[in-house]
């Protein structure tokens, strides 16, 4: 018989994240600007007790263990006591993302059947609309004081949060429970179907929380203020509310003001030292920055993920503004963390633009995570790095199902990611397409993302997607859909120029069309479902 380990066992609890940040690091601040615009300041200490005490008020409310909490907020201290009191009394956190159309809340609302609905003041009205609908809401927490709470409803179940939690003491022990047990869910954002639900434990929570810490991950230190832009309804934030209790770092949370100039002030004045989010949101960011000839003072690393970021991104922000852009992928299904652009030691001898090539792929599994690539067939494909194969993954923090549906998801025991990536010898993915949105042209692949990210280097181009566009002879052919920067002027024979020598000649795009704003969907990523859907009849000048 085996001689067994005799260490003390402690299940994994989402509850245990912030115990530790109380005890350990409680003087160490939560900014948030507020849905009315002000400042507010917290600490890991004051944040601890208000999440007792909504753990009380919930019980008051007769909840019990399982039931699911909805969330339609933005990022902010009260959130963050919602994602502790909700998950840490054994109930399950439900973020919304309200940017989602009303016919979709409702669908995951009732889906997940939560009995509560917490509510940001400015979204009260999405959900105003919705409640009446809804038989498994039997509360609407609108998360304000009494004296910001809506003046005039017809809801009838309507609760005001600071009230609820005044009438508490915060005398309240966390329960222990089955590390394996549910602790939130997050819905895929669903361009075609309805959107499915990736149900997350305690266990691969605090293991994620672990992993998202380390310093080949997102390097989270005590002595880091961090600012996520990325919301608490896409993927948790990709785990910052909770990395960040495990190390005791400051939070800065921008609630809805995501626009350039204030998440600008806000990064200053609070000193931010990292961040993370999708390109989209650096976009306004950098626009203002230029614009107004600023620099930044104490920022120095941004995690970038949720697509792909462009090269050209990445060198704006590191040789205008000193700033290390990691890039980062990552899935709804994967909590979300999978792999990060970080060197080896044997890249230290390498130029600096090697190097810099390396770091524009999505890089390196974080440990928990597994990858290969897989042929159409599912034969597993080499890690030469020129072989693009479906990305399939396993690990601590992948789903094994989806919340509610029997068939399994999983392809022989990994995760089909629905990404087209390579893998190079070294073990750095690069994706080169969403499977979706590969364009297929003469039974070659085109992947979208390269196209993308050349133009995304021309200076007189804002945004840009690649898509594909029907063409009587190679079936498909690459159509660019270019979003001009402000002022600039560029035709489209300068920009198919502008390919030349960047990637193979066949590659090259058939045509380029300008547009005023490209469609995003609800977690900002170009909506190239509808964008095919828009330039369904366009005819190339080569078809
Ligand atoms: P979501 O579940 O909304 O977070 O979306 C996950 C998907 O976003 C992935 O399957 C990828 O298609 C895409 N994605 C995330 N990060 C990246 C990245 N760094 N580069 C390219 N695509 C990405």
């Amino acid at each position: 018989m085996s001689l067994m380990g005799q260490m003390m066992h402690k299940p994994l609890l989402i509850s245990s994240l912030l115990e530790h940040a109380e005890r350990h690091n409680g003087d160490i601040e939560i900014v948030s600007k507020r849905v009315e615009g002000d400042i507010h300041r917290a600490n890991w200490k004051s944040i601890a007790l208000r999440s007792r005490k909504l753990a009380q008020a919930l019980a008051r409310l007769g909840l019990q263990a399982g039931d699911c909490v909805g969330t339609l907020a933005w990022n902010g201290y009260r959130h963050i006591e919602i994602y502790y009191g909700v998950s840490g009394s054994q109930l399950v956190c439900h973020t919304i993302n309200p940017r989602l159309f009303p016919q979709q809340v409702a669908w995951i609302i009732e889906d997940a059947q939560d009995k509560v609905i917490f509510v940001d003041s400015n979204i009260f009205p999405l959900i105003e609309k919705l409640a009446p609908m809804l038989a498994c809401v039997k509360h609407v927490v609108v998360m304000a004081a009494r004296e910001n709470m809506p003046r005039e409803s017809a809801l009838t179940n309507l609760l005001c949060y600071e009230e609820l939690l005044d009438a508490e003491d915060g005398q309240y022990q966390w329960p222990e429970f089955d590390e394996n047990t549910a602790a939130s869910i997050c819905y895929t954002s669903g361009t075609t179907g309805n959107p499915k639900g990736a149900v997350y434990a305690h266990r691969s929570t605090v293991l994620h929380a672990f992993a998202a810490a380390l310093p080949d991950a997102m390097c989270l230190k005590a002595t880091d203020t961090v600012l996520p832009v990325v919301p608490m309804f896409h993927v948790n934030a990709w785990g910052i509310p909770y990395a960040a209790a495990l190390v005791g770092c400051k939070l800065v949370m921008p609630g809805p003001h995501m626009d350039g100039a204030s998440l600008y002030n806000l990064f200053e004045q609070e000193k931010v030292t990292m961040s993370a989010g999708v390109p989209t949101i650096w976009l306004g960011l950098l626009n203002h920055v230029k614009a107004n000839d600023l620099k930044f003072s104490t920022f120095k690393t941004t995690i970038i993920g949720g697509s792909a970021c462009p090269p050209a991104m990445i060198r704006t922000f590191e040789n205008d503004y000193g700033i290390e852009v990691i890039h980062a992928w990552g899935m709804t299904e994967l909590s979300p963390i999978g792999t990060l652009g970080r060197l080896k030691s044997k890249h230290a001898d390498w130029s600096t633009e090697d190097k810099q090539k390396l770091l524009e792929k999505q890089g390196k599994s974080i440990f928990g995570i597994d990858m290969r690539i897989v042929d159409t067939e599912g034969q597993v494909l080499p890690w030469d790095g020129k072989s693009p194969g479906d990305l399939e993954v396993r690990g601590h923090w992948v789903i094994s199902s989806y919340f509610k549906v029997d068939k399994s998801p999983l392809h022989d025991g990994w995760f089909p990611t629905g990404d087209v990536a390579t893998i190079d010898p070294d073990g750095y993915m690069q994706i080169t397409d969403r499977s979706k949105d590969v364009i297929k042209s003469g039974g070659e692949w085109i992947g979208s993302i390269d196209l993308e990210n050349v133009l995304m280097g021309h200076p007189a181009v804002h945004e840009v997607a690649a898509i594909a566009c029907a063409h009587p002879k190679w079936d498909e052919r690459p159509l660019m859909v270019v979003v001009k920067k402000p002022g600039a002027e560029v035709s489209v024979a300068e920009l198919l120029a502008f390919y030349e020598g960047k990637i193979p000649k066949w590659q090259t795009p058939d045509d380029v069309v300008f547009v005023d704003e490209l469609p995003h969907t609800a977690t900002g990523k170009i909506y190239k479902l509808k964008l095919r859907e828009d330039f369904k009849n366009h005819k190339l000048p080569t078809a």
